[in-house]
């Protein structure tokens, strides 16, 4: 397999093959993220692609059942280039079960639901969105390219075509000062969404990016891990989704939680009310990014 640049994935694809179908991030704005800034976006011609499928059919033979389609945002390919590659890798790996890739809103609602449809009829199943925040000025100052409302359709559109859903929360966008914001709003847009998946993520400073020059000149304040808890507790008592699994174990979370909303939410509240209590956070040498 030939990789450019650094390849990210979501945490429950770490079984799958990766195959990256676009370089870097079509909007690479956001101010807190630095997966994506050594890489100007393109798309890979898809033979490029078709070949990278033999090599890793010759690699790990069929036996193939996940693939990832990375980099940022693959779901921006042509409806016609992303069905080449299905396809091919049905054909290579006959017991293929599922293709997982990142979207943003615009990728989703730019689709005709029939196109999505026949994607899915192709194993392209389940799509990751970074919702980050539910809050449209926290948005603006990350410059996420997108109001909470069009990652809301993006989502529903999605799913109504029979995509499964991912979503991503970011805890502390809003800094000290409008943590509530973020766990309220966000809950909000997360409700509407209803996704199938969920998960809360804690804002990790990285160096060279705009948060971390907000963080050094005082325009940004970052919770203390008490605060972070507290937001994730105002979110959950506020959030209102139908089925949902729920993750905030990713090594970036001061304290670990998994269930499934609204089945467990009351266990999850009494988990950080406790944590919060007693003091007991993941230390700083065990989080990671
Ligand atoms: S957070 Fe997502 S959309 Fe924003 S720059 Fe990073 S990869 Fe691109």
């Amino acid at each position: 397999m030939r990789y450019v640049g650094n390849i990210f994935r979501p945490p429950s694809e770490a079984d799958s093959l990766l195959l990256q179908a676009t370089i870097g991030c079509s909007h690479n704005r956001c101010t807190f993220c630095a997966m994506y800034r050594d890489k100007r976006f393109r798309v890979r011609r898809v033979e490029e692609v078709l070949e990278d499928i033999e090599a890793a059919h010759d690699y790990h033979g069929s036996d193939v059942r996940r693939v990832f389609l990375c980099d940022g945002n693959a779901l921006i390919l042509p409806t016609p280039h992303l069905l080449r590659i299905l396809t091919r890798l049905e054909e290579v790996f006959p017991e293929l079960q599922r293709v997982g890739v990142y979207a943003n809103a615009r990728d989703l609602v730019s689709k005709p639901t029939a196109d999505l449809q026949e994607m899915v009829a192709h194993k392209l199943s389940i799509f990751y969105l970074g919702l980050e925040s539910g809050s449209d000025r926290i948005l603006r100052e990350i410059d996420k390219g997108a109001t909470a409302e069009e990652m809301v359709a993006g989502v529903r559109h999605g799913m109504s075509a029979g995509m499964k859903s991912s979503v991503i929360y970011l805890l502390g966008l809003g800094g000290r000062k409008r943590w509530q914001e973020n766990a309220v709003e966000s809950a909000k847009a997360v409700s509407q969404m209803n996704p199938n998946y969920l998960s809360a993520l804690t804002v990790t400073v990285v160096p060279g990016t705009p948060l971390a020059r907000q963080l050094e000149s005082g325009e940004f304040e970052l919770p203390e891990p008490a605060e972070f808890a507290a937001e994730l507790r105002l979110f959950l008592e506020h959030v209102d989704v139908k089925a949902t699994v729920f993750r905030s174990n990713h090594a970036s979370n001061y304290v670990p939680l998994a269930g499934r909303l609204p089945r467990d939410k009351e266990r999850l509240v009494a988990e950080l009310t406790e944590a919060i209590r007693n003091h007991r956070f993941k230390p700083e040498y065990l989080r990671g990014l």
